[in-house]
Parts: structure tokens; sequence; C-alpha cells
């Protein structure tokens, strides 16, 4: 989508660190890091949010859990826990209109967040 600055990152017209591929979904660290392993993984259809899964593509949801789980164990902190979050919307702290999960680790996180 035009003007997405996450489907700009799937079409490396914009760089990212990349950590994992495949033909459906990216994962690349996060500029602003919170965490000592903080990756966000989306999907490379342009979904808005959370709001705009719907039975037909929300396949994509269950897959990202298993690559979160594959990424977890690549970076070390599967056994230490890890968490996955999804912010939707103004309150939730969305601030990028393309779907995407935050896979954080490498510390104790605080809970309830935020
Ligand atoms: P959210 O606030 O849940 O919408 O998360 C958006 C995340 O994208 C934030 O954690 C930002 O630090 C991150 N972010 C914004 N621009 C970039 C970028 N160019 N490369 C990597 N992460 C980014
Ligand atoms: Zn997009």
């Amino acid at each position: 989508m035009a003007d997405c600055l996450f489907c700009k990152i799937i079409a490396k017209e914009i760089p990212s660190n990349i950590v994992y591929e495949d033909e459906r979904c990216l994962a690349f660290r996060d500029i602003e890091p919170q965490a000592p392993v903080h990756v966000l993984i989306i999907p490379k259809e342009h979904i808005a949010s959370a709001l705009q899964l719907n039975e037909g593509n929300a396949d994509i949801v269950a897959h990202i859990f298993i690559v979160a789980a594959h990424i977890a164990r690549q970076e070390g902190i599967a056994d230490g826990g890890f968490r996955l979050v999804n912010n939707c919307g103004v309150d939730g702290g969305q601030t990028v209109g393309h779907l995407h999960f935050h896979l954080l680790g490498g510390r104790n996180l605080g809970w309830p967040p935020g």
C-alpha cells in the first residue's frame, strides 16, 4: 500500500534490520528497542490493524505466532520467556497502520503494561 511505512520496509524501499523472512511475513528489529530483544513481525499483506482481521485473512496470525517462537529460539530468549504484543488503535498505542506484533524479551517485563 502506498504511503505505508511497513509496506515500504517489505518492498525494501526503506532499510531495516531483518531477522526472519518468508513468503508471508517479515521480521525486523524495532528502531527504538524497548528491551534487549525487540523485533517487529508483520504480514506482507497490508492489514491496517487487528480490527481488519476476519475469517479470510486471520491465518497469518497463527503463522506469526509460530514464527515468533522460532525467532525467540534464534534470539536466545525462548527459555527465559518473552512477550508478543499487538497494539491496536490510539488507546492501544498503535502508531503504524500496518498490523504488527512486538516480540520483546531479554529482561523481566513488567505487568501491567503502561
Ligand atoms: P506501534 O506503536 O505498536 O504502532 O509500533 C510501531 C513500532 O514501529 C514502534 O515500536 C517504532 O519504534 C517502530 N518503528 C517505526 N519506524 C521504524 C523503522 N523504520 N524501522 C523499525 N521500526 C520502526
Ligand atoms: Zn502496509
